[in-house]
């Protein structure tokens, strides 16, 4: 992806075009608008959002966008650079570039201060946190150098999901990480969780985020060892919490690391009981943290039968679907996203051996496990698990978030 520097924007042409509406093409626009550059449209492929008015600026569709000359500037702002890149290549657009040389030395602090009130997500309520837009924004940026990471063969990743446990205190019925579906949940096993690691670690060139995740983190008992343990890496540490426990001792001690951010979603039910007692906590103990208050989920919590998909179709899929690049560990395995991690782990999808890497094979070198880490990370097209699953992109239906049930686990059809 070619990029585009503020000065030169208005000298190859003078209209410009953010496509995607999100957080990333809000930033964008308020950056471009400060330095007096003309913004004519937004574009996004949610048609839902067609006709709508965000920040001052019309948003059109993709076939709109396509009546448009073929010269303008079209700067993609939202993270599915390959799919857009590929549909303005196929529309014979000349001029697309990513923002990464618009967003690299934004000032996120003073733009939030001034212009908070925009930094809302689609399924969210109230200020959507500093510490976690800051997040979006480094992803992104990291997103944009993915194609450089590819030819050069770097393994350079954004993030990992470490995956501590199958169990969760809430209860609910669409769980993208399929929760429901255990039976007898368990905790990962300490001395495996590390050693897959280590693997892990020694075979990539970075790590920028593990993300501690359930199930809820604060399940399992040793999570201040996993914490702690984590600590020695060069990597941020943040925890994920539906703040239905509120942390003590030990596991609200290894918060308090200047590596460690707890994020937390807020449901505002059950789902979230303790939320206000573990701010308070937080805010008293010194625990860096997030909390956004969740209203709407994607609807994608669902193991489906297998449904007959061409190829085409489902590499549509798990190149629009927004969980496609989260790298996932559980039970000493990489896997390319949490619904394939656990769909495998609860034998819903069949094997397929490519679909992850065994962090934990003896019988492999580190370069060996270094090259699947590759394959899967920049080479897959879509996974086994895609024919069972809903996707997630921009189409994807809304739901009530964290919808408790009492009826867990839930029937589902093992394969054989
Ligand atoms: S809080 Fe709900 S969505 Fe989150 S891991 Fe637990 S069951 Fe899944
Ligand atoms: S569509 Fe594929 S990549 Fe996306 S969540 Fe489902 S299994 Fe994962």
């Amino acid at each position: 992806m070619k990029q585009l520097n503020i000065k030169e924007i208005s000298s190859i042409s003078d209209k410009t075009i953010l496509y995607g509406a999100g957080m990333i093409g809000r930033l964008s626009l308020e950056f471009l608008k400060r330095n007096n550059i003309n913004v004519n449209y937004f574009c996004d492929s949610d048609e839902r959002l067609t006709g709508n008015i965000i920040d001052g600026l019309k948003v059109i569709s993709k076939e709109e966008l396509k009546k448009l000359d073929k010269k303008i500037n079209v700067f993609i702002s939202n993270k599915y650079l390959n799919t857009v890149g590929k549909y303005l290549k196929d529309n014979k657009f000349e001029n697309v570039y990513d923002c990464s040389l618009l967003l690299e030395n934004f000032d996120l602090e003073d733009f939030y201060k001034k212009k908070r009130n925009i930094f809302q997500l689609q399924g969210s309520e109230g200020d959507f946190p500093i510490l976690k837009l800051q997040r979006e924004l480094d992803f992104y940026l990291e997103m944009c150098k993915k194609e450089n990471y590819v030819s050069s063969k770097k393994l350079h990743l954004k993030t990992i999901d470490v995956q501590i446990t199958e169990r969760c205190s809430a209860k609910c019925l669409n769980c993208s990480n399929l929760m429901q579906y255990y039976e007898k949940p368990i905790n990962s096993d300490s001395d495996q969780l590390f050693s897959s690691i280590d693997t892990f670690m020694n075979a990539i060139d970075k790590l920028d985020e593990f993300r501690v995740i359930g199930g809820d983190a604060f399940m399992h008992k040793e999570l201040h060892k996993i914490i702690n343990f984590l600590k020695k890496f060069d990597t941020k540490i943040i925890v994920y919490t539906n703040a239905k426990i509120v942390p003590k001792n030990q596991a609200l001690e290894c918060l308090k690391h200047p590596k460690v951010i707890v994020d937390i979603t807020n449901y505002g039910n059950e789902a979230s009981l303790k939320h206000d007692e573990v701010v308070a906590l937080f805010r008293n103990e010194g625990v860096a943290f997030s909390t956004t208050r969740t209203t709407k989920w994607q609807d994608c919590g669902r193991i489906l039968p297998f449904i007959e998909r061409k190829e085409d179709e489902l590499k549509d899929l798990f190149h629009n679907c927004c969980n496609s690049d989260l790298i996932s560990l559980l039970h000493g395995r990489l896997y390319r996203c949490p619904y394939s991690a656990n769909a495998t782990n609860l034998k819903a999808v069949p094997e397929e051996k490519s679909d992850y890497v065994d962090l934990l094979d003896k019988d492999k070198s580190l370069s060996e496990i270094r090259e699947s880490i590759f394959n899967l990370c920049y080479q897959k097209d879509y996974l086994a698990a895609c024919s069972y699953c809903n996707g997630r992109d921009y189409s994807t239906k809304w739901i009530p978030a964290a919808e408790q049930t009492k009826k867990r686990p839930l029937v589902y059809k093992k394969i054989k």
